[in-house]
């Protein structure tokens, strides 16, 4: 496991470093998966028990980082779901089982001064058992730890778990730092901007896109927007579908995210308006703008955006993009 600070997130790292140790047990991480919440809660975990950290990163070079570096650090534990390949029905959770074994771990008392560290990445995986268990042992939690709550979605944690804990919300790269890191990467710098318009400035998850093909199939599904009477649902479910799970998520996230600015797009050039994103496709769009009213139009764009904030986790991906595409060729072809 890799417990690096990426490079947008040292200040972060530093000031939370502060905090964390000062007083409070519990803590929710918050922020946005593409751009790196998991190695920023992983970062400050290796901080809060590395014995002599430089300029508030980890050594690297005291027992504490070796014992981590080895996966055989005895006060630090971390939560994490069972990944499976299996996308079908929900996403991965965290199981009771594994909950009960952490909250005993966190019990027991530290090998070094540093104190123990629970590292639960992510909090939203918790199952709702799991999540009470976590929870009673927050009530009274043991001197001397330390709970980091990993949460891309920290409003959907239960509500008594949340009043438990202080919040750290990790902080957005700036458009020049996540262009030079996926550089840095090995990426073409034309594909890595067009892939950050399309994460909202997310270097990791625009990383993914560009690995995952997405970058090559963006023009071919802006055209087939263009003609919603024969927009292949099918193929593009499929397309999402094959691949990893890195993959599937990356295309669907690419997707949706293109289909919200379209949409919105849509709206601004029925109203008289200049895209905003696909100025190239103009055109296009002014004349879907003629075929539909803008109210039902709008309504589709927000639905689209309460799946950005609030991901579906029920649907496989498959599913989810081929209602998408379907309501919007159903919508879009009047
Ligand atoms: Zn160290």
């Amino acid at each position: 496991m890799n417990f690096q600070a990426l490079p947008w997130q040292t200040n972060w790292l530093a000031a939370s470093h502060e905090l964390t140790q000062a007083h409070h047990h519990a803590w929710i991480v918050s922020g946005r998966d593409g751009d790196g919440l998991s190695a920023a809660g992983a970062a400050l975990a290796a901080l809060l028990l590395c014995e002599s950290p430089v300029n508030s990163v980890a050594c690297g070079q005291c027992g504490s980082c070796k014992w981590l570096a080895g996966d055989a650090h005895p006060d630090f534990m971390r939560l994490a779901p069972q990944e499976s390949d299996d996308e079908v029905s929900r996403l991965p959770i965290i199981k009771i089982d594994a909950a009960r074994e952490a909250v005993e771990f966190m019990q027991l008392s530290a090998s070094t001064r540093r104190g123990r560290v629970l590292l639960v990445d992510s909090a939203n995986a918790l199952s709702r058992d799991s999540a009470n268990a976590l929870l009673k042992a927050l009530e009274e939690p043991p001197a001397d730890t330390r709970w980091l709550l990993v949460s891309a979605h920290p409003a959907r944690l239960l509500a008594t778990i949340r009043s438990r804990a202080l919040k750290l919300r990790l902080s957005r790269p700036a458009q020049s730092e996540a262009l030079a890191w996926l550089v840095e990467q090995g990426m073409d710098r034309p594909a890595a901007a067009l892939a950050l318009a399309a994460t909202r400035g997310s270097p990791l998850a625009a990383l993914a896109v560009i690995q995952s093909g997405g970058i090559a199939a963006t023009a071919d599904f802006l055209k087939d927007l263009s003609s919603p009477k024969t927009l292949p649902t099918l193929s593009w479910g499929s397309w999402v579908d094959s691949g990893g799970k890195t993959d599937r998520r990356a295309r669907f996230g690419l997707l949706l995210s293109l289909l919200v600015d379209w949409t919105a797009d849509w709206a601004r050039v029925r109203s008289g308006l200049a895209p905003l994103r696909f100025d190239s496709h103009r055109d296009a769009l002014a004349k879907l703008a003629q075929a539909l009213p803008l109210a039902s139009a709008l309504g589709y764009h927000r639905s689209l955006l309460r799946q950005l904030g609030v991901p579906d986790t029920t649907l496989s991906a498959r599913l989810q993009i081929e209602g998408i595409l379907l309501d919007y060729r159903t919508w879009f072809s009047r």
